[in-house]
């Protein structure tokens, strides 16, 4: 009963969200706000932007934008306007709220946390070897017909393992139920399966390299080498799963396009250093998952789309293991390993690592998709960047990163995809939470009907 009472519901706010991403005709010109382009160039204090068929046609100085005739003038004064932002690291299509894993995977709920991740300013999301690649591909072609209601536009990459590699055991048991891996062990398997990517039309894929600490079979480097090699004789690229010194210096060397992840057990050294300063690879940190401070921490920005009874389990989980949403005290190493993230991630954007926004939402149950930007971006801001270069490392860059050249920044030409906050995040990153409204190409996303569904999912009132 309750699963008809959620679907009726999502049938009928459908309807009317689905005429809403239609594209408005008509002119609006957005005045007075502070405007964050996000190329990490000075804030407008005053601005002003025009917004015709979904895409930016003016920006500048209030004084110097004139409102066509017979726009409709949207009045932001005190407000603060950046770019949506844009993910290149989620795992989506397995949470259900009220269970996790494979029986959950439909285009409903793919698209329930593309609308989660828009709910929260993330107008692209980026779902990374765990997505199977033929529903996928369907997906993203239904979407871009304008088949569903506005949404963070879905994108995705095929992942690569070793037989019995890849994911930790809870998206592996999720994955294997769905055959998504795909499983390689050798050069000539590798280069073969890279080849029938290219033909479906993809653009990038992922590498798990990592053995989990000796409990998986490692990506040997005869096959991480031969799948960078095809990818990059494709013109594709390759995001490297990798959490260790000597593995991120291999799959760097080896000329992997994204690293994943942290080396969170050992300083950086010189040599890898100079790796970093001659490849600059892009760089998602994924810092913030699991970072207990959200719902432990009664914050309601995290716990707004959460049902009650996720909120309650998350608080009564007090077992620590990475990964999971819990609220068990810091781990004993916790300051070790700040210590640890302190010393590398400074020198590691030094050398020249694009930071990128990536926050692995969605590998366990219990993170709220969207939410973890935001604790992202504050990570950074702790560990030295500004809030200008951490806003620059969640819009352009990542756009720069998967090809939206119609993304990612306030510009002329780009899409209007723009997060309208009621605080300045130059001042204090933290108010990119302060969330007004969010708009996808020229249309507000209606944030409150999706807040009312979701609150109800597990049958609360
Ligand atoms: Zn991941």
């Amino acid at each position: 009963m309750k699963a008809f009472a959620y679907f009726a519901a999502v049938a009928s706010m459908t309807a009317s969200a689905y005429a809403q991403s239609r594209v408005q005709p008509q002119t609006v010109v957005y005045e007075g706000a502070r405007l964050i382009i996000g190329d990490g160039s000075a804030a407008l204090e005053n601005g002003t932007f025009v917004v015709r068929n979904g895409h930016i046609t003016a920006i500048g100085n209030s004084g110097a934008i004139r409102a066509p005739g017979g726009a409709t003038r949207v009045n932001l004064t005190g407000k603060t306007v950046m770019p949506a932002m844009i993910n290149v690291h989620v795992h989506i299509g397995y949470e259900g709220y009220t269970s996790w894993g494979a029986q959950n995977y439909t285009a409903q709920n793919v698209l329930d946390h593309l609308q989660r991740e828009a709910f929260y300013g993330t107008a692209a999301t980026l779902s990374v070897g765990s997505s199977p690649t033929d529903a996928s591909i369907q997906f993203q072609r239904d979407q871009q017909a304008g088949r569903f209601p506005a949404a963070s536009r879905f994108f995705f990459m095929p992942g690569y393992a070793p037989p019995n590699g890849g994911p930790d055991e809870v998206l592996r048991a999720a994955t294997t139920a769905l055959h998504v891996i795909n499983e390689v062990s050798t050069a000539q398997e590798a280069r073969a399966s890279v080849r029938r990517m290219h033909d479906k039309g993809i653009k990038s894929v992922k590498i798990w390299v990592d053995d989990r600490r000796g409990i998986y079979p490692k990506m040997t480097p005869e096959v991480y080498t031969a799948i960078i090699d095809e990818a990059h004789r494709h013109r594709m690229m390759v995001h490297a799963h990798a959490t260790t010194l000597p593995d991120q210096k291999a799959v760097v060397r080896a000329g992997a396009d994204v690293l994943v992840h942290l080396v969170q057990n050992e300083k950086l050294d010189d040599e890898y250093l100079a790796l970093l300063r001659e490849k600059k690879p892009y760089w998602a940190t994924v810092i913030g998952l699991g970072d207990p401070t959200a719902v432990c921490g009664h914050d309601p920005f995290f716990e707004q789309a959460l049902p009650a009874k996720v909120i309650a389990s998350i608080r009564a989980n007090l077992e620590r293991r990475p990964l999971t949403a819990n609220c068990a005290p810091p781990s004993p190493n916790a300051s070790a390993r700040e210590a640890i993230l302190a010393y590398n991630f400074p020198r590691m954007i030094e050398a020249g690592a694009r930071i990128v926004l990536g926050t692995d939402t969605g590998i366990e149950p219990g993170h709220t998709f969207g939410s973890g930007e935001h604790v992202e971006l504050a990570r950074w801001v702790q560990l030295g960047l500004t809030p200008s270069q951490a806003i620059t490392a969640a819009t352009k860059r990542p756009a720069e990163l998967m090809g939206l050249a119609d993304t990612g920044t306030l510009a002329v030409g780009k899409r209007a995809d723009f997060i309208v906050l009621d605080a300045n995040p130059l001042e204090n990153i933290l108010n990119t939470r302060r969330i007004s409204s969010v708009y996808l190409n020229g249309v507000e996303f209606d944030r409150a009907a999706l807040l009312t569904l979701w609150k109800r999912a597990d049958g609360s009132p």
